[in-house]
């Protein structure tokens, strides 16, 4: 399992130590009950697409 950050001023999940998008410092953070599958689906695809997006660009 990847490292999963959250940061508390954008409320989205990211894999970056700071929010790509406010610069604010993330919190280390599980998503709290997820239960429908389709949301833990949704939520993995766009891990994945982060990684790929940063890979890309590394
Ligand atoms: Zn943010």
């Amino acid at each position: 399992m990847n490292k999963i950050r959250y940061c508390q001023n954008c409320k989205e999940y990211t894999l970056e130590e700071k929010c790509p998008r406010c610069k604010e410092p993330t919190i280390f953070r599980i998503p709290p009950r997820y239960s429908p599958k389709i949301k833990i689906a949704e939520y993995r695809r766009k891990m994945r697409k982060e990684i790929l997006k940063k890979e890309g660009l590394l």
